[in-house]
């Protein structure tokens, strides 16, 4: 299929049968997101098994909860939720322990939270359905008073936008998924609620010690997340532009501004990004997309983002095929509109910082523009190379060799990046040859297209060295 931008699809242990996980990568879908709230280990092993029986290609991402404050649970007298109406006081009290809550006191799951919540400050539960104001404070409790109404239930999310909340970088939860995920050798974990770079290197710490491939996407979902960014790239692999929990955190109208801002910074700093949450919403229930949530694909598409996620609309929604076609159509239709309203980035704000390899892809990318190359073609070991050259985002297709299926299927976040793992017969000293003749076989190449390798001459370990440009057939000839 010829689309750059990736589509990350949220499955759920209710619906994850091979057919329909099947039916989802037909349409277009290139990795799969496990929300390790809504399942358990042996569930979600149901969700990988089935999506390795459909491709070895597809992405799997686990996607913790993070350092997130919570509504204990309900106690048993209370278990459908405690009814708030307008003006009422709710006092709220932190605790670590397993306390539930009642309609006397709602606990929340950070012990500190009566000493770090001011006076004033907005307590959203339930992203954002019930909001209490904090009136009252004393040593171990707040009082907040209603002004949305609503239902407190078990566990919902509660947000204190501008505040920082004294909670872990991991919980024992997240990493018991974590554990789960590196040995069932799944390809990134989407962390959540990243606010710094220490949360980050948490989850790095348990996969060094387990010398796991995984890789981290940090999703950003509040203030601390936005303002820490420029810290937090350099120690990730990639970065989810959460809006969920995002337009609970900011005013909703300042969304785009930080979705434009992160953006731009990952591209500068090559990192693969994606944006998620409520792209395609109306489509849980309808079977055609409103006309602006078209627009808010074609957006993240015209902004050149790497990847575009559906949650509810696959994990749940009545129409979970066609969610993934209509992004996989609007996303197509903008990358082919040459009418100047897809302008190439920038490629000088992508930062070479001394490196061979940028510096080389750069260049790549500049040829596919002056001369009528069909695609361009390398070996990547550590994936470094593919995503290099996403970075500069071609309109050209990158074939990428991989060596390994953890590295083939990392690629599945970058755009424009068809990664091929081929099983090495050690006959050859390049891998050109054999990429060549697939992509030949699979008639994405003919031996007179024009295409340019980026390689090394000192071994696949030692990066890339120089490009190359002719004809296919003359390459398959070295
Ligand atoms: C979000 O908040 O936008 C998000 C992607 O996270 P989750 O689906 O885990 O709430």
């Amino acid at each position: 299929m010829d689309k750059r931008t990736k589509i990350v699809a949220t499955i759920s242990d209710r619906r994850c049968e091979v057919d329909f996980i099947r039916s989802l990568y037909d349409a277009g879908m290139n990795a799969v997101r496990i929300n390790s709230a809504h399942v358990t280990p042996k569930s979600a092993d149901r969700i990988v098994n089935n999506t390795r029986r459909v491709s070895e290609s597809i992405a799997i991402i686990i996607d913790t909860k993070g350092p997130e404050v919570r509504v204990t649970r309900m106690a048993e007298s209370c278990r459908d939720g405690i009814v708030v109406k307008l003006g009422d006081r709710v006092r709220l009290m932190g605790t670590d322990e397993d306390r539930e809550s009642t309609p006397e006191v709602v606990f929340l799951n950070v012990a500190t939270v009566a000493r770090d919540v001011p006076m004033g400050a907005s307590v959203l539960v339930d992203d954002g359905e019930i909001e209490l104001v904090v009136v009252e404070k004393g040593d171990d409790y707040l009082i907040g008073e209603v002004k949305n109404a609503g239902v407190i239930r078990s566990h919902k999310s509660v947000n204190i936008p501008g505040v920082q909340m004294d909670l872990p970088s991991i919980s024992e939860r997240d990493r018991m998924f974590i554990l789960w995920a590196i040995d069932r050798g799944l390809d990134f974990v989407a962390h959540s609620f990243v606010r710094t770079k220490e949360d980050v290197l948490a989850v790095k710490k348990i996969i060094k010690e387990h010398d796991s491939p995984m890789k981290i996407i940090s999703k950003i979902e509040n203030k601390e997340g936005v303002d820490n960014l420029d810290k937090i790239l350099p120690v990730t692999y990639g970065i989810m532009v959460a809006r969920g929990d995002l337009g609970v955190e900011l005013p909703a109208e300042k969304i785009p501004v930080a979705q434009r801002l992160i953006v731009r910074k990952c591209i500068e700093s090559k990192t693969p990004v994606i944006i998620a949450t409520q792209m395609l919403h109306s489509m849980i229930s309808n079977p055609r997309p409103t006309r602006a949530e078209v627009s808010d694909i074609a957006g993240a598409v015209y902004e050149r983002v790497d990847a575009i996620m559906l949650s509810g609309e696959t994990a749940n929604g009545d129409y979970p095929v066609e969610a993934v076609s209509t992004m996989t159509r609007v996303a197509m239709e903008i990358e082919r509109d040459n009418n100047h309203n897809m302008p190439l980035i920038d490629m000088n704000m992508v930062r070479i910082n001394n490196e061979i390899t940028a510096q080389l892809s750069r260049s790549a990318v500049r040829a596919t523009l002056n001369l009528p190359v069909r695609a361009i073609v390398t070996d990547t070991l550590t994936g470094r190379t593919g995503r290099y050259l996403a970075a500069f985002r071609s309109h050209k297709p990158v074939y990428a060799f991989c060596y390994s299926k953890n590295v083939m299927r990392q690629l599945a976040l970058s755009y424009g990046v068809y990664a091929i793992h081929l099983e090495d017969d050690g006959s050859s000293r390049s891998f050109l040859p054999g990429l060549l003749a697939y992509l030949r076989e699979k008639r994405w190449l003919t031996q007179s297209d024009l295409v340019v390798v980026i390689g090394g001459s000192f071994g696949a370990a030692n990066g890339a060295s120089f490009m190359n440009i002719g004809s296919a057939g003359n390459f398959e000839k070295i």
